[in-house]
């Protein structure tokens, strides 16, 4: 039920339904089940021969209506050709890997990339023989020059998810492409809101729907965006790894799109209102934050986006652990926490030097705070960090 021509925003509120499917019902109602019964054996032989295929239902672990309605919403938000639905954001990462890789081979990875997905890179695969190169993300075209005759994928996160550094999606696609290679992009931050990786020339695109997707801090999912040559290896192995994801959680996230556009809205806008305001404080270095014109990446932000998250960071000047902590723990409405995404606002120290192999970050210049702006009222939130600088700053 997807009309390729209608608005972002009627596309969120129609894509994966179908009421008369479901007798009336506006959402895809819950489907629970293991086993699928046939009507004769000419069903169950035609279920299996399609059993791949999302409008086919053939075994729970193959996905009831409730999650192929949830991948045919992301892959027609992406401009996919199909997706596939895993139990976590990470899980995504690594079956889209693992998909295309076999002993021998060697795959090149971001130096930003999220850090359990490097984890499983030099832990998992490196087991399985397959060896991986980081990268520094600001390299573009020059991907080609790391590129061996085994390199079989090119792993992408743009931005990085505490960092912030944008890669150059087009030139690293027609570097790899020219090369036989395929690009794996973690596309978690924009959201096909506001990259459409596949459009710029990603053959794999992975959300961890966890986050802006659902939305609510309340599920977790992982969303793999294919193109055509790429859905049934991903398709396969997903399956042969028993990944499955509850139509409870399907339901969440599905829930969760609905109105994703009008959070990230609001999250966009709250957000760069901070960075802007966190600028002028006399605490910060830099403030790491793509649609500001003093981001490094900034004119390549502007060119591949159509918006930024309410995800950003900040270093500010370095300070003793205890007056970190008494700027974070006084906070009222920014909460520790990991993951992102959600309608709260979340506060985080990061430290990623120690998972750096082709890039530097320096530690010692400075503090680095990851902020997830959620939807509260952005005075009350800038309200909430004022004081805590002002925690900061008595505390010498
Ligand atoms: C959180 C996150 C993931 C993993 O998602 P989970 O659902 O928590 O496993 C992957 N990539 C990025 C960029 C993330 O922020």
């Amino acid at each position: 039920m997807t009309d390729p021509e209608s608005q972002i925003d009627t596309q969120l509120a129609r894509l994966g339904r179908d009421p008369q499917l479901h007798r009336g019902t506006v959402n895809v109602p819950v489907y629970r089940a293991s086993t699928i019964l046939f009507d004769s054996v000419g069903a169950l032989a035609d279920a299996r021969a399609h059993r791949y295929d999302p409008s086919f239902v053939y075994y729970g672990t193959y996905g009831t209506p409730t999650v192929h309605a949830l991948e045919e919403a992301i892959a027609a938000l992406e401009g996919g050709y199909a997706a596939v639905a895993v139990s976590s954001g990470l899980a995504a990462c690594t079956s889209s890997i693992l998909a295309f890789v076999q002993q021998g081979d060697h795959i090149l990875v971001t130096d930003s990339v999220y850090e359990p997905t490097r984890s499983f890179c030099d832990g998992v695969l490196a087991r399985m023989g397959v060896a991986t190169s980081y990268y520094d993300p600001r390299i573009g075209a020059g991907i080609a020059g790391l590129m061996q005759p085994n390199t079989k994928l090119v792993f992408t996160e743009s931005p990085g998810s505490q960092t912030f550094e944008i890669q150059d999606i087009p030139a690293i696609c027609a570097a790899v492409h020219a090369r036989g290679a395929l690009v794996l992009m973690d596309n978690t931050w924009a959201t096909p809101l506001f990259f459409r990786a596949l459009d710029a020339g990603v053959d794999v695109a992975i959300h961890a729907a966890t986050k802006y997707v659902a939305g609510h801090s309340d599920a977790v999912t992982g969303l793999i965006v294919t193109t055509e040559t790429c859905y049934m290896p991903v398709r396969k192995l997903t399956t042969l790894l028993g990944q499955y994801v509850s139509p409870d959680e399907a339901y969440l996230v599905l829930r969760g799109l609905r109105t994703m556009s009008i959070r990230l809205r609001h999250q966009q806008a709250s957000a760069l209102a901070l960075a802007r305001w966190l600028e002028t404080q006399p605490e910060m270095l830099r403030v790491l934050h793509p649609a500001l014109p003093s981001h490094p990446d900034h004119a390549l932000w502007q060119r591949d986006f159509r918006g930024a998250a309410g995800l950003f960071a900040f270093v500010m000047q370095p300070a003793a652990p205890a007056a970190v902590a008494a700027f974070l723990d006084g906070l009222r409405f920014f909460a520790l926490g990991f993951s992102w995404g959600g309608f709260e606002s979340l506060i985080l120290h990061v430290k990623p030097a120690h998972a750096r192999t082709a890039t530097d970050w320096d530690e010692s210049s400075g503090e680095l705070i990851r902020l997830n702006v959620g939807l509260e009222d952005p005075i009350d939130l800038q309200a909430d960090l004022e004081a805590g600088f002002a925690r900061l700053r008595a505390h010498g």
